[in-house]
């Protein structure tokens, strides 16, 4: 008896469905691709329970005949392609005919549409894959396609799903990203409760982007490009691939353009780094490099600019075929377009900064730079200078250091502290410069992984590290994340107790938000308000801070919000409230926190030290970093072969 059995449709539709639609974002995802390819030039998104109760898609494309309209919910029914030979040249978002049947198997479905050469349009009703209904109806030119109650038949899938304001953002995210890779077409989004999303026809990328972020997101971006490149001109760098013989030069022909963040501009993640090839939203690691060599030396490792980069190739040069979600893509000449990111973006980085903030020997570098004109060579340059290792970043806070003056020991300054921060201590001990120990003074020694409380700060490095010691050995703290662990506990504790104070500002902030800050903001605004922020709807796309926690400095407000913002929007798992008061207490010690390249006074570093001796977990930041260094007696002695 056999035992191998062919699948029946539905179930098979259901199975496909599991890689084409994991989540509501990529229903969103599938039918704005759709409403794109029909040619709208408009389209209406609205949304209810983040997706998972309704997503609507109306828009003004083509639309369907009749059979057509039956015909899209056979596996593999497409109008994009032909054969296989035309995968080589897809010029459509979507091609595999695949997303209608997934998803039409796993909610309730009803799809409206017509085709400008019939009278009356097509109502089609499917739920879980079967066929309820189809009758003629009176509809505009165009299509609206609704999607219900998502895995109501796979209750699998729909416990996997995330809380409704991850979902919701993850739309936003995305149709965001859409209407700014097409900035002539009407994009509208909608939850229930409000609008998220509405920009009208722009004349390019720069209005676009203004209408969907606002103008402090596009003041700190940089426009670069459009840059265009042929093979052809690469042909004297050895780095590259030759263009394989038969392949017309005039075919890899590309052109590059787009926004990258200023230097100043600093993300914990990837998350605000958007890569479109041809205009379809992709992900690639290639890219992620090329980006990351652009910033070299620019950003502090581990830290990731905001980007969004389009890239234009012909279409036989990318292979858009790899996943079934269609994010991921392949070039065929890949070192071709990692080295175009690369030096388009850095190209652009440069052209809006000053050169002498780079760190490089001042002769040297402006003798040569004029001559360089290929962003190797700058590369290069910068690589050879003598501090290579130093970011930008320092560099435009102080001078570029000399060799010598690079680890430099600057003893407590003796005047007091007329800033807030420190209470007074005690005075300092008699040793005038603070840099003589006196291990008599010093009561036993603290149990290891512990911070002892008797520290006598020696003074700072680079005004960024105090250097202190005990009978211990010799301890190095970093500044700010100190403060950072200290300010985290005391925030949570005030939290844990009531509400945070808050601090009235003399002005309100008026802050933008992006599409998926308002859902986040409009979902944490509770919590926001017992954390001491005070912050209304101001318009629409803005609002107004009226109180700041107590700590932070008023012009920094604003800021403080967004990332709060930010770090609960890209946090896809559902955040519990300790989590969620973790996170904010850890933005808001973080931006009071005393900075590094802050020169402290003795009382100052001594009142760090003591406050960090109390601090329940003084050894790493919030974020997990250390926050101090230890080198024991012992470890001294064995380096010196005392013992
Ligand atoms: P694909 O987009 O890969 O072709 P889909 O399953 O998404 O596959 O859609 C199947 C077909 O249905 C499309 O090829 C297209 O002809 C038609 N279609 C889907 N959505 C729309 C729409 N919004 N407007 C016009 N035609 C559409
Ligand atoms: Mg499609």
């Amino acid at each position: 008896m056999s035992v191998i059995r062919i699948l029946p449709e539905p179930v098979a539709n259901q199975i496909a469905a599991g890689e084409v639609v994991d989540r509501p974002g990529s229903v969103a995802k599938e039918l704005l691709e759709n409403s794109l390819d029909a040619g709208a030039l408009d389209v209406d998104i609205d949304v209810e329970g983040g997706g998972k109760r309704l997503i609507r898609v109306v828009d003004d494309g083509c639309g369907m005949t009749h059979d057509d309209a039956l015909l899209a919910f056979e596996r593999h029914a497409t109008s994009k392609i032909r054969n296989a030979d035309d995968l080589m040249g897809v010029r459509t978002l979507g091609f595999r005919g695949e997303a209608l049947p997934s998803i039409a198997a796993v909610s309730r479905f009803i799809l409206e549409t017509r085709h400008a050469s019939e009278n009356s349009g097509t109502r089609l009703e499917i739920s879980g894959g079967r066929l309820r209904d189809v009758k003629e109806t009176a509809y505009a030119a165009g299509t609206s396609v609704e999607v219900r109650d998502l895995f109501f038949n796979t209750p699998a899938r729909r416990k996997f799903l995330k809380s409704e304001t991850t979902e919701l953002g993850h739309i936003a995210s995305l149709v965001t990203h859409y209407a700014l890779a097409h900035p002539e077409k009407t994009f509208r989004l909608a939850s229930l409760t409000y609008e998220i999303l509405n920009v009208s026809p722009a004349a390019n990328h720069r209005e676009r982007l203004y209408q969907v972020m606002g103008g402090q997101t596009l003041d700190q971006l940089i426009e670069f490009g459009p840059v265009d490149r042929r093979m052809t001109q690469l042909a004297d760098a050895t780095t590259h691939e030759e263009p394989e013989p038969g392949v017309a030069t005039e075919a890899l022909a590309a052109r590059i353009y787009g926004f990258v963040s200023r230097p100043e501009v600093q993300r914990l993640n990837r998350n605000q780094i958007y890569f479109f090839v041809n205009r379809r939203l992709a992900r690639d690691r290639l890219v992620l490099h090329a980006l990351g060599e652009a910033y070299r030396n620019i950003l502090p490792s581990g830290m990731f600019p905001v980007a969004l980069i389009f890239l234009e190739l012909p279409p036989s040069e990318v292979d858009v075929n790899v996943h079934p979600a269609k994010t991921e893509v392949r070039f065929r000449h890949s070192s071709f377009v990692h080295d175009l990111v690369r030096d388009s973006i850095r190209q652009g980085l440069l052209a809006a900064r000053p050169v002498p903030a780079f760190p490089m020997p001042r002769e040297r570098a402006c003798g040569a730079m004029e001559r360089a004109e290929d962003m190797e060579t700058r590369q290069e340059l910068a690589e050879d200078a003598p501090t290579p290792t130093k970011s930008i970043y320092k560099s435009r806070a102080r001078p570029p250091n000399t060799a010598e003056d690079s680890f430099r020991l600057i003893p407590p300054a003796p005047e007091p502290s007329t800033a807030p921060l420190p209470p007074p201590s005690p005075p300092a001990s008699e040793s005038p410069s603070g840099l003589m120990i006196s291990p008599s003074a010093s009561p036993p020694s603290s149990p290891p992984g512990e911070f002892p409380s008797n520290l006598q700060p020696l003074g700072q490095i680079e005004e960024s590290f105090i250097v202190a010691a005990n009978a211990d050995g010799l301890w190095i703290i970093d500044q700010h994340v100190a403060h950072e662990r200290i300010l985290f506990e005391r925030h949570l504790q005030q939290r844990s107790g009531a509400r945070v104070e808050g601090q009235r500002l003399l002005l309100p902030i008026v802050t933008e938000l992006r599409p998926e800050q308002q859902v986040v903001f409009q979902e944490i605004g509770q919590e926001l308000t017992a954390n001491g922020f005070e912050a209304e709807p101001f318009g629409q796309r803005t609002i107004a801070i009226k109180t700041a926690p107590a700590d932070v400095r008023a012009e920094d407000a604003g800021k403080l919000l967004l990332e709060i913002l930010d770090g609960v929007g890209a946090d896809t798992r559902r955040l519990s409230l300790a989590e969620l008061r973790g996170k904010i207490a850890a933005s808001v010690a973080c931006h009071a926190a005393i900075k590094v390249h802050t020169p402290l006074d003795e009382n100052k570093m001594r009142w760090l030290l003591e406050a960090l001796s109390r601090a329940a977990c003084p050894m790493t930041c919030p974020h997990g970093r250390p926050v101090v260094l230890k080198y024991s007696l012992k470890e001294i002695q064995k380096a010196f072969k005392r013992i």
